[in-house]
């Protein structure tokens, strides 16, 4: 994008990166940085030159704004403080803020006017950003610093300052920035919390998802959530004309299982079933119960080879080679399976209805084996 709006947006990026939450402390920065170089030329162009403070005090306000401009905005933007507790440096920005306008007011008349509304605004601004205790500190390290300075100035015996009335006036201060900082605590509490809140919930939807597409017992994926990756694969295959297959297993003689050995032995064995079956196969195939004891494989990319058979095969090895359980080191566990691959045309419905046909059959034939479906028919078959 080019013209003054792309040149805008690029300005923008330059100068607040693209991550939304460092976006929001660099403009706070900014922010701040335009209250610095204001104040910063005021003292240099009118404060100074006629007189109101004394050049000394001069310098150091204005070497304090000019360090504030150098230091915060420079240390956010670059990220360095990232990882910080406090990543936009709110809370020292706010006590090097302070520090100058206690100063301002204990020398200059014109600081007494400014600083302490000043100070009010700041405990506001932190409300937005600062954690609990961090406000806590915020507050009582302003009223520590209004109260020295007050002491000190007293104590100094300062030009053009009435102790009675300064102290009627700080003293109000330091109570009005007491209850705002036990606002400032109570909202950033709320905040703690609603993040919190925010964390558990989306852990619990997280959760929710996993169940909705987990089966319990065996923890592969369930029934629906293999019908919506068939859907999605039969579209993948259609529009980039791959091939992929299903193989719907049936444990063979299961109700025996349950009958020998109890229910508990039955459990014992689909979730056996299901962590061999995951190790055999290749990352890409999916598998998920289908119901009671059987399972469907869903194997993408099928071509050239038959991998749904070597695939069938080694999970057949893998039984057979090793006891299911440890309680029981004789029993064997066998199944059959119906692999079908996908035609083109077909309904996802089309080709389980060819599996199961095709695991029928495995049945039939005596079990403890794989038998691939026949390609279906051409729906219409071309004149001859
Ligand atoms: P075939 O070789 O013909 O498939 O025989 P089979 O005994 O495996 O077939 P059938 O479908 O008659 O039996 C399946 C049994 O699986 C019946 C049911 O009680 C049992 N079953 C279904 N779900 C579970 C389960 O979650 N846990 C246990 N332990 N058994 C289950
Ligand atoms: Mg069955
Ligand atoms: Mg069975």
């Amino acid at each position: 994008m080019s013209g003054p709006i792309g040149i805008t947006r690029r300005l923008g990026e330059l100068l607040l990166g693209t991550e939304p939450r460092l976006r929001g402390r660099l403009t706070m920065c900014l922010l701040a940085n335009s209250l610095y170089l204001g104040w910063l030329l005021f003292i240099a162009l009118f404060i100074v030159p006629r007189g109101l403070v004394s050049p000394g005090v001069g310098q150091f306000l204005m070497a304090h704004q000019l360090i504030a401009l150098i230091t915060f905005y420079p240390l956010v933007r670059s990220g360095l403080t990232h990882h910080w507790s406090d990543p936009g440096l709110v809370l020292p920005q706010i006590a090097w803020a302070c520090l100058a306008l206690v100063v301002g007011y204990a020398v200059s008349p014109i600081g007494r006017a400014v600083s302490l509304q000043t100070m009010s605004l700041i405990v506001v601004f932190g409300f937005l950003s600062l954690r609990p205790r961090a406000a806590v500190w915020t507050g009582i390290g302003m009223i520590c610093m209004l109260l020295g300075m007050l002491v000190w100035c007293i104590l100094s015996r300062q030009e053009n300052f009435e102790p009675r009335l300064q102290t009627l006036i700080i003293v109000t201060t330091c109570f009005i920035l007491a209850l705002l900082t036990w606002q400032s605590h109570g909202f950033a509490m709320r905040r703690k919390r609603m993040s919190a809140d925010r964390k558990a919930l989306a852990a619990a939807l997280q959760e929710v998802e996993v169940l909705m597409q987990h089966d319990t017992l065996t923890g592969l994926y369930n029934r629906q959530h293999l019908q919506t990756r068939l859907e999605a694969e039969r579209e993948r295959a259609r529009a980039g004309g791959h091939r992929f297959c299903v193989a719907l297993i049936d444990l063979d003689h299961f109700k025996l299982i349950n009958d020998r050995h109890g229910h508990a032995m039955g459990d014992h064995v689909l979730v056996a079933f299901a962590r061999q079956a995951q190790a055999v196969l290749r990352e890409t195939d999916t598998i998920a119960r289908w119901g009671g004891e059987e399972f469907l494989i869903l194997l993408p990319d099928t071509e050239p080879v038959d991998k749904a058979g070597i695939a069938l095969r080694r999970l057949q090895a893998s039984l057979r080679g090793a006891p299911i359980s440890d309680a029981e080191p004789n029993m064997r566990v066998t199944f059959s399976a119906g692999v079908a691959e996908w035609a083109k045309g077909e309904s996802i419905e089309q080709l389980l209805d060819r599996a199961d046909a095709a695991l029928y059959d495995a049945k039939r034939q005596g079990r403890d084996r794989a038998v691939q479906a026949p390609l279906p028919l051409p729906a219409h078959p071309a004149p001859p």
